[in-house]
């Protein structure tokens, strides 16, 4: 077994998206453009209604996968298939976008803490243009394993104890886990060797090395991209630390995006942008 190392740090960028709501974006920025199969990852915490309320209205999706995972509030999704349903506190929206649809995403509150993150994870080209597809699963159907000074919500993939997580995607077999630290206690996971895998810190603090076998500290809305390796350790280095800690397999596939559509050549992003003009979504 080795220890997969911090190859390097990635600082979240405050931004603004959709019709004006304040977002960190972690990946899919200047610092990190992608790490395949993830395109976008965003963070967003605000009980500042003014920076959230404009919500995200209606807009297309297409050639990969929106995970949402909401910590604290709610939020109401629309698509143009008559789909609908609100993402509750704890609760994950796997949309596969496939070959397109258009949603809206709307905060279902209008006042107090909202809470959550947005990940894009790549669809290979055999799967671009699959039929759109949800799995949605509310907080009692996430399984909580708990271990000494430890508490891991597993969304998809397993733990080195059985624990296994209620979505399913055997194109990218991600890892989607969401671990609370008591004061430093250590965390210590199996990782597919393969996977590309990365930490991002929501509180607290973690301790882990770098390449070089050097104490390395990670904070709130800081990414680690990890080395090669087939495993984790990390130490929670205040009292209280929460992290996500993702892992997917890597498609090694061209990269074509432009906003909300990733395909893998220019003359298909050019389709996408003619379907949706007329109305093929
Ligand atoms: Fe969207």
């Amino acid at each position: 077994m080795s220890t997969r190392r911090v190859r390097h740090i990635v600082n979240g960028q405050p931004t603004t998206d959709g019709a004006g709501v304040d977002l960190v974006r972690v990946i899919g920025q200047p610092a990190l453009a992608d790490l395949d199969p993830f395109l976008l990852l965003d963070s967003f915490r605000s009980d500042n209604p003014d920076d959230y309320i404009a919500g995200f209205p209606p807009h297309p999706h297409r050639g990969f996968e929106t995970v949402t995972y909401m910590l604290n509030g709610r939020m109401r999704h629309r698509d143009n298939a008559g789909n609908e349903g609100v993402i509750e506190p704890g609760g994950i929206q796997w949309m596969t976008a496939g070959r397109g649809i258009v949603h809206s995403e709307m905060p279902e509150q209008e006042d107090g803490l909202l809470e959550g993150f947005q990940l894009w994870i790549n669809l290979p080209a055999s799967h671009k243009m699959t039929t759109p597809a949800y799995q949605e699963f509310d907080a009692t159907h996430i399984p909580l394993e708990s271990r000494p000074g430890t508490r891991i919500r597993v969304i998809t993939g397993s733990t080195s104890l059985g624990t296994v997580g209620p979505v399913c995607q055997p194109l990218t077999e991600p890892l989607y886990l969401d671990v609370e630290l008591e004061a430093q206690t250590r965390f210590e996971e199996s990782l597919p060797g393969g996977h590309n895998a990365f930490l991002f810190v929501i509180c607290g603090e973690l301790s882990l090395d770098d390449d070089n076998d050097r104490p390395v500290r990670l904070g709130r809305d800081q990414l680690a991209v990890l080395g090669s390796g087939d495993r984790v350790e990390v130490t929670g280095a205040v009292a209280r630390t929460r992290f996500l800690l993702i892992a997917g397999k890597p498609l090694g596939e061209p990269i074509a995006r432009m906003g909300p559509f990733v395909m893998n050549t220019q003359a298909e992003l050019q389709q996408a942008f003619s379907d949706y003009q007329s109305g093929k979504f």
